[in-house]
């Protein structure tokens, strides 16, 4: 563990080079296309773009619930936008991608908490792209299960719900979720006929290793059958500080002790982010 004084050398990223990412760059700049990939800056763009696989966000930019880790913005988010669907699905079919993630925002001022939009986006994607596969990185819903059953409906290959953090750092990190709510949801969709379900966590926030080992056995016991570990990095001096960095050797561990449980596939290292070679985990 070393402690956060400037970024260790493996957190250095490489600018994104290869020929796939270079034409899908053009066409999201041709076309203005939006994709997560894009807006956070990931660094791993030039391997997922390589690959086909990218992840776009739904039900607009501004969310209703404030986690101190994460980049979006908070406030009254606008109204849905009933043709996104389509314009995902659209631009999906320009980029050619053969793996798409979507995720959204929290719409907890919404009484479907946006999940009828979700289901529709699922339906528009595969209409105009049979051939993608999809994950679909979904909210809460605060657990309630008519909600999450839109999800199971259109059943996208890998359904996929963060846990971000530990037990003990759940009210920090992501004030307005729970612990035991969202592995809840975890475990509705495993038992509900969810073809694959992952998770992913984030460290650097101060959890200890036996917290991690514990919420790895708590994604297990859940059904969970995909994990992601990562490090969590401050998108600006407003969010949660990082208190530690984790080195590669450890990540290393977390892989091997997570592959030992059982887990299908562990995804652990500093640059991983949930949507990582996300199209590896179908199979
Ligand atoms: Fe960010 Fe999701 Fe939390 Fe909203 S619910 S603040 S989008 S992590
Ligand atoms: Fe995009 Fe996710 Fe890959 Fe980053 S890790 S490039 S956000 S698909």
């Amino acid at each position: 563990v070393i402690p956060p004084k400037g970024k260790p050398k493996w957190l250095r990223v490489k600018l994104p080079t290869g020929k796939k990412y270079t034409q899908l760059r053009n066409l999201v700049d041709t076309y203005n296309l939006h994709t997560i990939c894009t807006s956070g800056s990931c660094p791993n763009m030039g391997e997922c773009w390589g690959e086909g696989t990218a992840t776009f966000m739904i039900l607009g930019n501004v969310c209703t619930r404030s986690c101190g880790f994460c980049g979006v913005k908070t406030g009254r988010p606008e109204e849905v936008d009933w043709a996104e669907p389509e314009k995902v699905a659209r631009s999906i079919k320009i980029m050619g991608i053969r793996h798409a993630v979507i995720t959204s925002v929290d719409r907890d001022d919404l009484k479907d908490m946006g999940s009828i939009l979700w289901g529709e986006t699922v339906k528009a994607i595969r209409r105009m792209n049979p051939e993608t596969t999809l994950e679909t990185l979904i909210p809460d819903f605060q657990g309630v299960e008519r909600h999450l059953d839109r999800i199971l409906e259109v059943a996208p290959e890998v359904i996929s719900h963060n846990m971000e953090t530990v037990r003990r750092l759940t009210r920090e990190v992501r004030i307005q979720a729970k612990y035991d709510r969202s592995l809840g949801v975890l475990r509705y969709l495993k038992d509900h006929g969810a073809r694959r379900t992952k998770s992913g966590i984030m460290l650097g926030l101060g959890e200890e290793v036996a917290e991690v080992i514990q919420t790895l056995e708590d994604l297990k016991g859940a059904g969970v059958d995909v994990v992601t570990i990562g490090q969590y990095l401050q998108p600006s001096k407003k969010h949660l500080p990082v208190k530690t960095f984790i080195t590669p050797d450890q990540f290393g561990k977390y892989r091997e002790i997570g592959l030992a449980m059982g887990f299908r596939h562990v995804e652990s290292g500093a640059l991983v982010r949930s949507s990582y070679k996300a199209h590896k985990h179908i199979d």
